[in-house]
């Protein structure tokens, strides 16, 4: 049976990376693609754990040769998917989960619609600002320039919010985890056929909780705190 592909996006420094983690540590059977940049390595980063570093030239060497998936220029860097992740996973079987911007995200959707995308929202601008100077002071390097370009960014991407099926906001954190933990038991589940029944029925709620449709009242303060107007909801066709 195919596994199933998990796209992930959120503003840089909502805590993607920690839920990503801490699914990792709880849920066995997802692979993780690392993806390619032309950042610099950051802290404690190492090359082929959090991403494969590599320079612009064999990044566009790679590019001519058609190596990626999906890519995008981000924060002025390069950011890119090997195809070969997400071959080396359909081939074993194995579910795949992928850490992409708003950007990567658009072109696998319309290379694999089945795609299950989720988005993760910091709860304001306020919390955004602390968490990315708290990383940063943590890995011994405040540079404001980064802190500002970064923060500026995150309203443009979380305007695309609604491109997502569910929506996380990464308030409380084990609430946050326990809602990805339950999106990847559903969307198993469902793969599998298996009907609901009364092991699985709390994390069809708490998955559900997450839809946008759903999720309306909880995300207007989030939206507001950022400056974005809530997305119109879907029309029904007259004709
Ligand atoms: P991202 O991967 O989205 O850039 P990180 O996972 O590196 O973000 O998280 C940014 C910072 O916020 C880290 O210092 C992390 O420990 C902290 N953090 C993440 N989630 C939460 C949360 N729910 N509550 C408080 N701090 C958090
Ligand atoms: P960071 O530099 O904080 O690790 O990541 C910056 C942004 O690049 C994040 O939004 C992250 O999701 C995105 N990103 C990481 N890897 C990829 C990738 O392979 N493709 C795309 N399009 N974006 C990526």
């Amino acid at each position: 049976m195919a596994g199933i592909l998990f796209i992930i996006s959120a503003p840089s420094g909502s805590g993607k990376s920690t839920l990503v983690n801490a699914l990792r540590s709880q849920v066995g059977g997802i692979d993780f693609s690392i993806s390619w940049t032309t950042r610099q390595p950051r802290g404690s980063e190492e090359s082929g754990r959090e991403y494969h570093f590599t320079t612009r030239e064999q990044f566009e060497r790679m590019v001519a040769d058609d190596q990626f998936l999906e890519y995008a220029e981000v924060f002025g860097n390069y950011y890119g998917t090997a195809r070969q992740s997400l071959n080396e996973a359909t081939e074993a079987g194995r579910d795949l989960l992928l850490d992409i911007d708003v950007q990567g995200a658009r072109q696998v959707r319309a290379r694999v619609p089945q795609a299950v995308t989720i988005f993760i929202m910091p709860p304001n601008p306020k919390v955004l600002r602390t968490r990315l100077r708290n990383r940063s002071r943590a890995e011994g390097h405040v540079d404001e320039d980064v802190l500002f370009r970064r923060l500026s960014e995150a309203s443009k991407e979380i305007e695309n919010y609604s491109q997502y099926g569910y929506i996380l906001v990464n308030d409380v954190l084990e609430r946050a985890v326990a809602q990805l933990e339950a999106i990847v038991v559903v969307e198993r589940t469902k793969r599998e056929g298996r009907p609901v029944d009364v092991h699985n029925r709390r994390d069809f709620e708490i998955a559900e909780s997450c839809r946008e449709i759903n999720s309306r009242e909880r995300l207007k303060p989030v939206l507001d705190s950022f400056g974005i107007f809530p997305a119109e909801p879907p029309q029904r066709n007259l004709f």
